[in-house]
């Protein structure tokens, strides 16, 4: 349960008369990338109508504006948190723009590393931005290239990016698909009788009976027309970097990654992770919702009985009123209730999949002691997070991660737990192999963990602190 805000998530669809209605449900599958705004934006072949709030899916579309306000046969969505840029009403998506070859709509999952000296570059050549994302900086490369075709503009806009992007872009008779070289975040291609579909997740095309087809591969650019699906491959190809963090937490679990499902990757995570901490306890218990694979894992694989000592609260909203300030650890006790008659006099194995700050962790070991807890083992289904990441997940500035600062021993100290282990980055990767072999191309991205970015984080010659003021404010 870590306080990692989550990123983004892209839904599409193309040559489908329920297009709008297909989209919302598309978005609402996928809300768990973010929960911040949502969007859709609809072609009817002439023009594009859209529909963009903040909140919810469920708040933000009605039946009636899905069947008043959002016609055509071809859809795109977004569901958003923020990662770059803040949380305003204009930066919400689809961005939606008209330019001098007409109306386009674009829905972006992951951040550009190199989006401000873009920026600074476009606004020196006289560009006026509406919004703080990175995003816009992509319109505003399509609206200046010299050339003819929407997809060479395309094309040019992300020759000039870096970083992360899983795109797409809408005009009245065409949605396209693209994703960066690298492939750091997923993006799937799926067909619902003979309409095309594009999602972050495999999970969207569950809920709507689409089949998966395949991933949209990493540098490659795929346009639907009504012709029929076209694939580019412009850019050279990269070692590709697949966030591993995808497994680890922001996936859902029923969702696939690399033809692997993500639920039964978590749960070797567990089993790996006991295997290089066990701890002689009564129970495992798991911090729900996203350390419950996990800790079936490693209750598997040591035979400790797993038991539902932490529940989780699913009707907290996104503001509570908040309680005198002396009123402590209010917060996770409105998310998290400790079942003390599972817990009391237990030797207690607490699994979770990651740790951030280390505040709630601390938190989360002192309600399960108030409970009665005799010892309490933390432990961790992924390496310690000492570094931020710019390629699309919202984690705090490197200095507020707390195995920045301090080592594994200083770390259990400060959460007050009996004993800590992490898995190892080894331990990952066995896990993701365990379920299906690596491909020869396949390399994923953990620079989180161990600092080694796959992709130079150019604005940082600029200023890091500036980049990271302007991609938070
Ligand atoms: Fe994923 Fe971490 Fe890489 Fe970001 S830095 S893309 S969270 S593995």
């Amino acid at each position: 349960m870590p306080s990692l805000k989550e990123e983004c998530g892209v839904f599409g669809i193309y040559n489908n008369p329920e297009a709008a209605n297909l989209t919302y449900l598309g978005l609402y599958s996928l809300q768990h990338r973010g929960q911040e705004s949502a969007g859709i934006v609809t072609a009817d072949g002439y023009h594009l109508h859209h529909h963009r709030q903040m909140g919810l899916v469920t708040d933000v579309f009605t039946e009636e504006v899905i069947q008043n306000n959002l016609p055509g046969k071809n859809s795109i969505g977004h569901v958003r948190y923020s990662t770059s840029g803040s949380s305003h009403d204009k930066n919400t998506q689809p961005l939606l723009v008209t330019y001098s070859k007409g109306e386009l709509a674009i829905a972006h999952n992951g951040n550009l590393t190199n989006a401000r000296t873009l920026r600074l570059e476009l606004e020196k050549e006289g560009a006026i931005f509406q919004s703080t994302t990175d995003t816009e900086v992509i319109v505003h490369l399509i609206a200046r290239s010299r050339e003819e075709k929407i997809v060479k503009r395309i094309i040019y806009a992300l020759s000039r990016c870096k970083g992360a992007y899983s795109l797409l872009f809408l005009t009245p008779d065409m949605l396209v698909a693209a994703r960066d070289p690298k492939g750091f975040r997923p993006l799937v291609l799926g067909k619902i009788g003979n309409s095309y579909t594009v999602a972050s997740e495999t999970c969207a095309f569950e809920l709507i009976g689409a089949r998966f087809i395949r991933e949209v591969e990493p540098g490659e650019i795929i346009v639907i027309t009504e012709k029929g699906l076209e694939s580019y491959k412009p850019f050279p190809e990269e070692q590709k970097a697949a966030c591993v963090f995808e497994h680890i937490y922001f996936s859902r679990p029923d969702s696939y990654l690399g033809q692997r499902n993500v639920y039964q990757v978590r749960k070797e995570l567990g089993r790996q992770l006991a295997k290089e901490h066990p701890a002689e306890a009564d129970i495992v218990v798991a911090v729900p919702d996203s350390g419950v694979p996990a800790a079936l894992g490693f209750s598997e694989e040591l035979g400790i009985p797993v038991d539902m000592g932490l529940l989780r609260s699913h009707y907290v909203g996104r503001t509570f009123i908040e309680p005198q300030q002396s009123i402590r650890n209010f917060g996770v006790k409105l998310k998290l209730h400790a079942i003390k008659d599972v817990l009391d006099g237990k030797r207690v194995v607490i699994v979770d999949d990651s740790i951030v700050r280390g505040t709630t962790s601390r938190k989360i070991v002192k309600m399960v002691r108030a409970s009665g807890a005799k010892e309490i083992h933390m432990r961790i289904s992924s390496p310690p997070m000492k570094f931020s990441c710019y390629y699309g997940i919202d984690t705090p500035m490197r200095d507020e991660l707390i195995a920045n600062s301090l080592d594994v021993s200083e770390i259990n100290n400060y959460i007050t737990s009996d004993s800590l282990g992490y898995l190892s980055m080894d331990g990952v990767m066995k896990a993701i192999e365990n379920y299906r072999k690596l491909g020869d191309s396949e390399h994923f991205c953990d620079a989180c963990f161990t600092g080694n970015y796959p992709v130079e984080i150019t604005d940082s010659k600029l200023n890091l602190e500036q980049l990271n003021l302007f991609f938070r404010e």
